[in-house]
């Protein structure tokens, strides 16, 4: 019996089907994956409920995120098959400013559609294979270059938060330098901003949420942050001062929403010099900015990328082995469903009572 790929697809808002594809053809520099785990990102918000898509991705063309065990590889790589790695998401052409400087890969030449780039269905079109250059697939090809192998000790459900959660945020506070003492504030708080919370506390950082999801103020709560500001009360910049270093206002802000309402509220609390990170995006969402005013008159830097540097990546798994950050990646993982039962999943992230969602594309 030939083996055969199967992937995820949403042929309308709403509705998720599973398709039968063949087993995925792959060149040498690459390998094949066989998906153990597919977090969900944005496929359970803006395509799930509106069939919003960018340029890499389409209805039979679903997630970026996994870990798994290689399936085939060619020789000479160094991984054999039977390796269990994470897949950072992405081409890798070698030779460009992203590539050479061990930066993350989405600004690798050969992911940018300014470049001509084509991101993952160019994974798929490059190797001359019909299936195979996305997450939510039971076999995914990768270039090795973006693959990364966890230790023994290293699960994969905690190896799994190394793409849009905990990596994000942390590869972000590398840049951020986010240091022990250091005050973050954190606002509009999703799965992103989660990944941000756990990094900051491992690194022994003061934590203040700005938020009013009660569920997840509960999972916050259960990680072990100590401080909440509701961003509706009138007095909360004086709450969120009188929590720093003689009111100093915040050491780093984050942002987790994409939309004015907290991107001004957390650059207001940050102090002269401080770090502004952005993290979080929403289509359509604009905000009003002066360079005098945002960034010369408070000294501030203003910064985001996405995903996580390749130079981060050993950092980012070795702190996957520190117990309190599995304890914490167990509190943010609310939900894991067969890939069989995706529309469930969606169903539930739409709904924001939920951490982070994690499927099973074996099952
Ligand atoms: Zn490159
Ligand atoms: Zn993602």
């Amino acid at each position: 019996m030939t083996k055969s790929n199967v992937v995820l697809t949403i042929p309308e808002p709403g509705r998720s089907e599973l398709a039968e594809r063949p087993y995925p053809n792959f060149l040498p520099g690459y390998a094949v994956i066989r998906n153990e785990i597919a977090p969900i990102c944005l496929e359970g918000s803006r395509i799930w409920a509106e069939h919003d898509f960018e340029f890499h991705d389409d209805p039979e063309h679903l997630g970026h995120e996994s870990v798994g065990v290689i399936d085939d590889i060619h020789p000479g790589s160094g991984f054999r098959k039977g390796d269990r790695v994470i897949v950072f998401q992405g081409d890798h052409c070698g030779q460009c400013h992203s590539c050479r400087n061990g930066l993350s890969p989405t600004y690798c030449v050969s992911n940018l559609p300014d470049h001509g780039g084509r991101a993952m269905i160019g994974i798929e079109e490059k190797n001359d294979s019909e299936s195979g250059g996305f997450a939510m697939a039971k076999y995914r090809i990768a270039p090795i270059a973006n693959l990364y192998r966890i230790p023994d000790a290293v699960d994969f459900k905690y190896a799994a938060a190394c793409n849009c959660s905990l990596g994000v945020g942390f590869s972000n506070q590398e840049i951020m330098n986010v240091r022990a003492g250091d005050t973050v504030l954190v606002g509009g708080i999703g799965f992103i901003g989660m990944g941000h919370i756990i990094s900051a506390l491992y690194r022994n950082a003061t934590v203040i949420a700005l938020m009013r999801n009660p569920y997840r103020r509960g999972l916050l709560e259960k990680m072990g942050v100590q401080h909440f500001v509701d961003p509706s009360d009138e007095d909360w910049l004086e709450q969120v001062r009188a929590l720093t270093y003689e009111e100093q206002g915040v050491d780093h802000s984050v942002d987790g929403s994409g939309v004015p309402f907290y991107q001004e509220k957390l650059m207001a609390a940050t102090r002269a010099y401080g770090t502004v990170n952005f993290s979080g995006h929403t289509p359509g969402a604009k905000i009003e900015f002066s360079p005098l005013h945002h960034v010369i008159d408070p000294a501030h830097q203003l910064m985001g990328q996405h995903d996580v540097r390749a130079r981060d990546r050993e950092h980012l798994v070795r702190a996957l082995t520190n117990p309190d950050v599995q304890r914490m990646i167990d509190v943010m993982v609310t939900h894991e469903f067969p890939m069989s039962k995706a529309g469930e999943a969606f169903d539930v992230q739409v709904s924001k009572q939920c951490g982070k969602i994690y499927l099973h594309p074996q099952l």
